[in-house]
């Protein structure tokens, strides 16, 4: 908070794709406790995502604007972005969060969890990139920060679709930050790189795989959707105005790079 008491967020408004559930649903409570106007994307679940709405909205007695859209498609990344800016106007924060995973073998991958991971991991962040930063551009600011994985880094076995959307989605940031930032257009285009993070995702994990994670982290733990969340938020405020194509690691110690 400045010396103005004014939040980092106020009169500022953030898209946050798959903003119901885990570190989506972090980020968008961090982000409306920062003061952010919200547009909260989701795709299938409305009940869960009709009670975040209520979650997200009890931390400021600010209801955020819900969009059910499929990020994954030309169609919902459209939509997500005019009703944005029919609601509000303009866009200063994209958080591209939605992500889903279909683990298995390489040799017996169906080449529909390779399709629909890439899909959503990968083709929607770009999808909803490239509607949001032409508007960025011409406001003459915007933030944009791709939640990546720390697999994105290093690969992992049984994973080859979702370390290939992750791995394309840090090198998508870099070219992106490339592109449309510069010294009239300060637009940052940022990753962050979760480790082992405790949500559904992960939840569905075997408790031996869980462990095995666990034990090869520094600091013996699990991470939270709030220590994910806290980092997004400060890539979106101006205390990372300097800071643009960087993927920052929020992994415990399990990988350093
Ligand atoms: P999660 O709990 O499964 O939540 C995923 C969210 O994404 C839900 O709100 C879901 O909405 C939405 N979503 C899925 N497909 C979508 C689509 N096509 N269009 C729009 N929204 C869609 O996942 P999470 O664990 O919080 O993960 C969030 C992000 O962090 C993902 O990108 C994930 O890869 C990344 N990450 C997670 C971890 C971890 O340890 N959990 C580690 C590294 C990176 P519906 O349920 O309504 O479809």
């Amino acid at each position: 908070m400045g010396t103005d008491n004014k939040l980092p967020g106020e009169g500022k408004v953030a898209i946050i794709t798959g903003g119901t559930k885990g570190i989506g649903l972090a980020i968008a409570k961090r982000l409306s406790a920062d003061g952010y106007e919200l547009i909260v994307n989701y795709h299938g679940d409305d009940a869960v995502a009709e009670s975040a709405k209520l979650e997200i909205g009890a931390v400021r007695e600010r209801i955020p604007h819900l969009v059910k859209a499929d990020v994954s498609t030309s169609e919902g990344a459209k939509r997500l972005i005019d009703d944005t800016l029919e609601f509000a106007k303009r866009i200063d924060a994209l958080v591209n969060n939605a992500g889903i995973t279909r683990d298995g073998p390489t040799a017996k991958m169906p080449i529909e969890n390779w399709d629909d991971v890439i899909n959503t991991n990968l083709r929607g962040p770009f999808l909803c990139s490239q509607a949001a930063l032409p508007i960025m551009s011409s406001q003459r600011s915007g933030r944009v920060v791709n939640i990546a994985s720390i697999v994105g880094r290093t690969g992992q076995k049984m994973q080859a679709n979702y370390a290939a959307a992750k791995g394309g989605l840090i090198t998508l940031t870099r070219a992106l930050a490339r592109e449309y930032g510069s010294l009239k257009r300060p637009i940052t285009v940022n990753a962050v790189a979760p480790g082992f993070i405790k949500t559904d995702m992960t939840g569905v994990l075997p408790q031996e795989v869980q462990d095995f994670f666990i034990n090869g982290t520094v600091l013996g733990r699990m991470g939270t959707p709030e220590e994910v969340a806290g980092v997004v938020a400060f890539l979106l405020s101006d205390d990372a105005s300097f800071i643009t194509g960087a993927v920052i690691d929020v992994n415990g110690g399990l990988w350093m790079g």
